[in-house]
């Protein structure tokens, strides 16, 4: 009798597929043709369509030079599935698609993890009326143009919720490894490709990050894009080890691993991508390169949105530099008899496989940590010193003895670069990480109250309307478009709860979370014009909760699982400017741009907020990280920002106001 055939294994972890690690250019030296090639493992899609398209992206190759589609690469086919993929190739269309799909999933792998929870793209509609200010649309899948433009260009679309990628002719002159006259496509570079894909989680994620608010945030997208870009490139064992061997081991040597990096990332694409290079390394007169010296005057004048990428970039790479050292010191003391200097020539294949397994062990924790450090960042107006701030709540929270020396390094070399918070009372972990809202001195009563408001929401016991049921669901679902909308239901309740007790509560609870549904006033000295001004916003009790979402976390200490709730809070003020000098102006530059709105002229956009993290085992508010609706100084530096921004009209800044805002930002 014959027996069914079993299946000899389980489907795989991973599909692997061959992609480029660097540029294709970089191929074209000798020495380093070798490790270009590498495998990416990305989670395997039972589903995958042609295209490639997934449960993520949809690759959709149109090229509307030459109105054509391109054929599209089918990764189940058994061919190209034996084979891992097809092989490198500049010229075959379906390689792109191959490439694409592999560096985008490998990051979208990366967000997840260090995040605990699914990425889900969304796509705000504005509606501008009444209390729906705007609905929140679930998309499934972000759209990705590998063939898009003829340009020297590439970017993000939020309001199509795609990448473009464009392709080039190489200039005429020799350029770094670049061909000249050759076509040049951004989407074989995996730099290129995970900057701009970091562009939309970091969008799906906090959109109110994109509004131009203050001089960090721009700089803040670009240079999260960019250290994410380079940090996934330490993801590769074979490419570490062959850069250590050529540097005999020294990220700072002439013939540096950080240098080369830096110097040709992004080679193909010029122009405002060199504003990073020129943070991280500098040429000497001799044509050796070395690590810039950290210069604190730079973050106080520096105005250039890529060029304040460029600091923030710089700070967490100098703080890879201090704990490489750090943690390689044994190692490199051993390899040379105790004296700390090795001999002359290559250094021993097994030292250098060390060497490149701390660097990939400090590169992917720094990654988790940068992406975490989201989740503790306020939703509005956020800047460098809140970002650290965040930076070290994150690692306190996920590895609270700090063995590795982490928020050290990050502390020190944000000093260096001179990105230290405001108000700050003293340099230390204990004064930089958020407080929980009980230790900021701030209305006990009111805290007391927000976390009895949530026990009621969310207790098993008064829970009522599917509460519960909704958390329990999201936590067990894996299907994206279920989890956004069970998330958006709870976030409904929380809206509707708190609308209650906002109304009745007499200690203006809304205040514990940087709202205010009372006229508001503000007063200060202006700097321009030199005279005391008061301004008034008119009351306006309407917020938003644009996200509530229930994870588990991993404590790394004592191993046991949090369960943990972010909610974010949103409020929206129009700040008067009549009888102000500021009327005049914002008069005057407002109404060129702002043809849509019907919002009148004198009104100023404002807005506070507040994330939130709940502990749900105790209903204890962990964390309130806020941006206070009612601070005039605040108030003040942004009325600042926006006038600097409007009197200069060339500044890429006020670019930020177009449909495509990425697109402005990146080309040159
Ligand atoms: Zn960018």
């Amino acid at each position: 009798m014959e027996k069914p055939i079993e299946k000899l294994t389980d489907k795989p972890v991973f599909r692997k597929l061959r992609g480029y690690a660097f540029d294709p250019s970089f191929s074209s030296t000798v020495d380093k043709r070798q490790s270009n090639e590498v495998i990416y493992k990305v989670r395997w899609e039972e589903e995958l369509k042609p295209g490639p398209s997934g449960e993520y992206i949809e690759i959709v190759d149109y090229d509307p030079t030459t109105e054509c589609f391109y054929e599209q690469i089918d990764l189940n086919d058994p061919y190209v599935l034996a084979d891992n993929g097809l092989p490198l190739s500049e010229g075959d269309p379906r390689f792109h698609q191959q490439q694409v799909y592999a560096v985008v999933m490998s990051i979208i792998a990366q967000f997840e993890k260090a995040l605990s929870r699914k990425i889900i793209w969304s796509r705000i509609v504005d509606k501008n009326m009444g209390n729906t200010e705007f609905v929140n649309q679930f998309v499934p899948k972000l759209r990705i143009y590998p063939h898009a433009l003829r340009q020297q260009n590439a970017y993000y679309s939020p309001s199509k919720l795609a990448l473009l990628f464009g392709y080039f002719q190489a200039s005429e002159q020799w350029e770094g490894n670049n061909v000249p006259g050759s076509a040049i496509f951004t989407c074989l570079s995996p730099d290129i490709v995970a900057h701009e894909v970091t562009h939309a989680i970091l969008d799906s994620l906090h959109p109110y990050l994109r509004k131009d608010t203050n001089r960090d945030m721009l700089a803040f997208h670009e240079g999260f894009a960019d250290i994410i870009a380079l940090l996934q490139r330490f993801t590769f064992q074979n490419v570490v080890e062959d850069q250590l061997r050529i540097s005999r081991g020294d990220l700072m040597s002439s013939h540096n691993f950080l240098g080369d990096l830096a110097l040709q990332f992004g080679q193909a694409i010029s122009g405002n991508r060199r504003a990073l290079r020129s943070f991280l390394v500098e040429t000497l007169p001799d044509g050796s390169t070395q690590l810039v010296k950290p210069d604190p005057t730079k973050y106080r004048d520096i105005k250039d949105p890529h060029e304040r990428g460029g600091l923030l970039v710089a700070a967490i790479f100098d703080a890879f530099v201090r704990l490489y050292r750090f943690k390689t010191f044994d190692l490199i003391r051993l390899a040379s008899g105790g004296t700390g200097i090795l001999e002359k020539g290559e250094i021993h294949p097994d030292l250098v496989r060390r060497l490149a397994a701390e660097a990939r062990g400090i590169a992917d924790k720094l990654m988790l940590t940068c992406i975490r450090a989201l989740d503790y960042s306020p939703p509005v107006g956020l800047n460098f010193g809140d970002y650290l701030r965040a930076l070290i709540t994150a690692d306190v929270e996920h590895n609270p003895e700090d063995e590795e020396g982490l928020r050290f390094a990050l502390l020190e070399s944000f000093r260096s670069w001179g990105i230290v918070p405001d108000d700050l009372v003293s340099y230390s972990v204990a004064q930089l990480m958020w407080k929980p809202p009980s230790a900021n001195g701030g209305p006990k009563r009111a805290i007391e109250a927000l976390e009895k408001a949530f026990k009621y929401i969310f207790d098993t016991e008064s829970a009522h309307l599917g509460v519960m049921e909704h958390m329990e669901k999201i936590l067990r679902s894996n299907t994206r478009e279920e989890i956004f909308m069970l998330s958006g239901f709870l976030s409904a309740r929380v809206h509707d709860m708190l609308m209650g007790k906002f109304a009745i509560n007499e200690s203006q609870l809304e205040r514990s979370l940087g709202m205010c549904f009372d006229d508001i006033n503000y007063s200060f000295q202006d700097e321009t014009f030199k005279v005391p001004i008061k301004l008034k916003a008119h009351r306006r009790p309407v917020f938003q909760v644009y996200k509530c979402r229930p994870l588990i976390r991993y404590n790394s200490r004592d191993g046991y699982a949090y369960k943990i709730l972010i909610i974010t809070f949103l409020q929206k003020v129009y700040i008067d400017l009549r009888k102000s000098p500021y009327e005049e102006f914002f008069n005057e530059s407002a109404s060129s741009r702002r043809g849509a709105d019907q919002k009148p002229k004198y009104m100023f956009d404002f807005r506070g907020g507040a994330t939130l993290i709940l502990d749900l085992s105790d209903f204890k508010i962990k964390y309130i990280i806020m941006k206070d609706i009612t601070s005039s100084a605040r108030l003040q530096k942004h009325l600042k920002y926006a006038l600097d921004r409007d009197s200069n009209e060339s500044n890429s800044a006020l670019l930020m106001q177009n449909e495509e805002p990425f697109a402005a930002l990146h080309i040159h």
